[in-house]
């Protein structure tokens, strides 16, 4: 299939999709997750795309019977469900340049039109992904995800729910499963012992990798403490050291950058790394349809959200939005490190 938009052009070939123009260009093999975009030439690296976000990272449901005490959404089993009649409005007026959606669950059970979602997603052609907590899983779930997703992350609260579901999610065949892991003062020790368990236990010999993900003192999680330079740089040369595949959120970039500055690898590794992306190449709508640059944004008094559901145009009323186009131009020019958080 071919579609042409103003000065695009987009196509899909044995399951990879390109997307050309004299600006922005991108490959994506939506089986194996390989990504790969440039400018007007190979060395070129575009700012933001003018088509669109690639990903979308939306909230399906905040109902979550996980009580973390560092819940940066403070989701409680009072929480709401996104219905596929939104979900399906909010996706057909994205841009085609989409690839990837991000889905945000508390309970894997929480919302019954999980499925039918993740199955629109595939009938047009958006890989979905999602972060489950681990709690709640069976079987039969496991093989829903592997039948749809293209990567699943554990959150890892718990060793036992979190590892029983890893090894079950690699049992029914899902090539890329990860373990998130929030990386605070007081989380620490937990890092370092997940890292040892992971070279230990049988039921992780599979795993991809563990993804440090870095804390925003929001909601539940406004008491937790960020972790210096040297804490960070310690514990990813132990989980180097111990030989563990491990990988970080865009929020913490600017972290991981400082600590390749002397590495032979250096030019290698700085390609490999997409700084935050929120409103360059991704946008995030949470369960009313509110959209906000990303999750950690909503609800910070400087980002008013604009109504989705409302707009008609989403490359108008939202990409290039004022606000939008305000964030974005503030995120270039700090490099793309973000401009609200202390991380
Ligand atoms: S951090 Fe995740 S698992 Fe914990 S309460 Fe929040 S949504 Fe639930
Ligand atoms: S704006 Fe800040 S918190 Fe949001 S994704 Fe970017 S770096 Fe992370």
């Amino acid at each position: 299939m071919v579609i042409f938009l103003i000065n695009q052009e987009i196509y899909y070939k044995n399951n990879v999709k390109f997307v050309k123009s004299e600006e922005y260009n991108y490959i994506f093999n939506m089986e194996n997750g390989f990504f790969a975009r440039w400018g007007k030439n190979k060395r070129d690296d575009p700012e933001y795309s003018p088509f669109g976000p690639e990903i979308l990272d939306i909230e399906v449901s905040t109902i979550c019977s996980g009580s973390c005490p560092w819940c940066y959404k403070s989701n409680t089993t009072n929480g709401k469900n996104m219905s596929f009649e939104t979900f399906k409005l909010i996706f057909d007026k994205f841009p085609k340049n989409l690839i990837q959606i991000a889905f945000g669950i508390g309970d894997l059970d929480a919302n019954q039109d999980l499925w039918k979602m993740f199955e629109y997603c595939q009938k047009n052609q958006v890989v979905p992904n999602i972060t489950i907590n681990g709690y709640k899983i069976n079987e039969k779930w496991a093989k829903r995800l592997a039948k749809y997703c293209g990567a699943v992350a554990v959150s890892h609260y718990n060793d036992e729910y979190c590892f029983n579901a890893v090894e079950l999610l690699i049992n029914v065949g899902i090539k890329q499963v990860n373990i998130h892991k929030l990386v605070t003062k007081e989380t620490l020790k937990g890092c370092y012992d997940l890292i040892d368990k992971t070279k230990n236990d049988v039921r992780l010999s599979s795993l991809n990798a563990i993804i440090l993900l870095s804390l925003k003192q929001k909601g539940r999680g406004k008491d937790f403490h960020a972790i210096s330079q040297v804490e960070f740089s310690d514990l990813v040369q132990y989980a180097l050291n111990q030989k563990i595949s491990i990988g970080f959120d865009s929020c913490s970039a600017k972290k991981f950058l400082k600590i390749i500055q002397n590495n032979e690898k250096k030019k290698f590794l700085e390609m490999m790394i997409e700084s935050c992306e929120s409103n360059c190449f991704s946008q995030y709508i949470n369960v009313e349809g509110i959209a906000y640059p990303c999750s950690f944004l909503e609800g910070e008094l400087m980002y008013e959200g604009i109504d989705v559901i409302k707009v008609n145009n989403f490359i108008d009323d939202i990409w290039f939005n004022e606000k939008i186009k305000r964030f974005r131009k503030k995120l270039i020019r700090n490099k793309r490190i973000c401009p609200v958080f202390k991380i």
